[in-house]
């Protein structure tokens, strides 16, 4: 590995600095997804906006090929690189609530759990995702999908401004009147445009909500996806529910007779009283013959952290998806068998709708493409054991196989792996030759291009130092 002058960055850095043979640098180079093992040159732990600059200039002028952390969360591994500069975000966790304007400034080093935390004491909530220890950056660059999106739309529905820090290391700022192109961009189109230092969103009055899980034996699939397909997309707006298979997990929130036993699912979250939940999720929640209904009052940040003790950092992951516009009944016969079987007891698949609030927004709104698709499917193969890595791979891939030709073309770039440009392309179909255009503007060397990356067009990838020691 060649060796990278450290000491230039030093002076003008308030963070960590970690390099290979730090005592912190095997933890600071993990990242979620336990299937990721890269080895980068140097981590640069930002404290604040003056650290990300330095950070910058510092990968450009030594042609470093340079990754952005936010949560460490993104599946394919995109907040860290080989051989190169992270410039790692998550010691900056600041954020600034305006119960008046009901806003929230929030800093690129937080989780959606940090968000949540910051804003219930305050009564309020914006829409981002459904695991809390997810970084908020990458979430909502991607868009941001979640319990409120059908309520309040998508994360990137609810961003007003961002912070930020361009290639050439110029600081900016990004809303409707200020660089209009790139707050379109960010709103989608992922970290391909520069380092958000923050980010502002719009709050809602979101304190308590009903929710929890309804679960059915695995064999009564077909009868309540069929239900459900009629049911969510004309449910109250203020009335969310995601599809969901699994196997029960063999913990005392669930009846023990349950234990280990595989499920079709919806996990529930709607801001409207008990009783109007109730009477408007009824006729879903008595399909078929449930196994267990356990819906009721809750404050909105447990319903957001349900997951996480399941879900700890370093298990393997690979997930594979698609946005889905319908979900006709081969597509039906389709998620049975390959849901059927699940390889291991925490693969699981998620079907999130991402009608209603989402809808009201135009495709060329936002650089979020699939405005008409109803919603976002996740495949999702994960186990602790390193030894599964191909099971689930293949259960992911093959399930994929069997439902893309049902799809609606393209995957949410958030639950996408490294699949190649044509998917990237297809992820943004027709924005993606605006987004190129932005890109070429903010980015025109390329140097943010461990993401998804949207290529400028007609210009080369300048080589970094390693590539071009080749
Ligand atoms: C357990 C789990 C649950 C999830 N649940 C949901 C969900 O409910 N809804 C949903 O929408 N998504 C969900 N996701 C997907 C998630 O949105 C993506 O994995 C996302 O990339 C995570 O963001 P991060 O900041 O943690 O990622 P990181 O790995 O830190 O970064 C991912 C990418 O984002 C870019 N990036 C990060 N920070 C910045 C920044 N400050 N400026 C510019 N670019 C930046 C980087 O270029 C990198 O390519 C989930 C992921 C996991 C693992």
């Amino acid at each position: 590995m060649i060796s990278v002058p450290v000491e230039q960055l030093r002076s003008r850095f308030r963070g960590e600095l970690v390099q290979p043979g730090d005592a912190a640098y095997d933890h600071a180079r993990r990242v979620y997804n336990g299937m990721i093992d890269k080895h980068p040159r140097l981590i640069s732990r930002c404290v604040d906006v003056a650290d990300v600059i330095a950070a910058v200039d510092f990968g450009r002028e030594n042609g470093l090929l340079t990754a952005i952390r936010g949560g460490g969360h993104n599946g394919a591994g995109l907040g860290i690189c080989d051989d190169g500069l992270v410039i790692d975000l998550s010691h900056m966790k600041g954020v600034r609530i305006d119960p008046t304007m009901r806003t929230a400034r929030v800093e690129a080093g937080c989780t959606g759990g940090d968000v949540d935390h910051a804003t219930h004491a305050f009564g309020m909530a914006t829409p981002t995702g459904t695991v809390a220890s997810t970084g908020i950056a990458g979430l909502t660059l991607g868009g941001g999908i979640g319990h409120l999106t059908r309520t309040f739309g998508l994360t990137v529905d609810n961003l007003l401004e961002v912070d930020v820090v361009l290639a050439d290391g110029r600081f900016v700022t990004a809303n409707e009147k200020q660089n209009p192109d790139l707050y379109w961009a960010v709103r989608g189109g992922g970290g391909n445009f520069g380092v958000v230092t923050s980010f502002l969103f719009r709050l809602h009055p979101v304190k308590m909500v009903s929710a929890g899980p309804t679960f059915w034996p695995i064999e009564q699939t077909p009868e309540v996806m069929k239900a459900y397909r009629e049911f969510i997309t004309q449910a109250p707006l203020d009335v969310s529910g995601f599809f969901a298979f699994l196997t029960v997990p063999p913990v005392p929130l669930f009846p023990e007779n349950l234990h280990g036993k595989k499920m079709c699912a919806i996990i529930w979250c709607s801001t409207a009283s008990p009783e109007q939940t109730d009477k408007a999720t009824k006729p879903m929640r008595t399909i078929g013959k449930p196994a267990l209904d356990h819906v009721g009052p809750m404050p909105f940040p447990v319903l957001q952290s349900l997951f996480d003790p399941l879900l700890p950092a370093g298990l393997q992951w690979y997930w594979r998806a698609d946005f889905v516009k319908e979900l006709n009944d081969e597509a039906i016969s389709r998620h049975f068998a390959h849901a059927s079987r699940l390889p291991t007891a925490l693969s699981t698949t998620h079907i999130y709708p991402i009608d209603g609030a989402a809808h009201r927004v135009e495709q060329s709104d936002t650089a979020f493409s699939y405005r008409d698709a109803n919603w976002a499917l996740v495949i999702v193969g994960i186990d602790p054991d390193p030894a599964n890595k191909d099971i689930i791979t293949n259960w992911s891939r093959d399930y994929f196989d069997a439902l893309h030709p049902y799809s609606a073309g393209g995957a949410y770039v958030n639950f996408m792996m490294e699949e190649g440009q044509e998917r990237v392309k297809t992820a943004f179909r027709d924005n993606y030759a605006r987004l190129a255009a932005i890109k070429r503007k903010y980015d025109p060397t390329n140097f943010f291009r461990v993401n998804q990356n949207i290529q400028p067009q007609n210009i080369g990838v300048r080589p970094t130092q390693r590539e071009s020691h080749q």
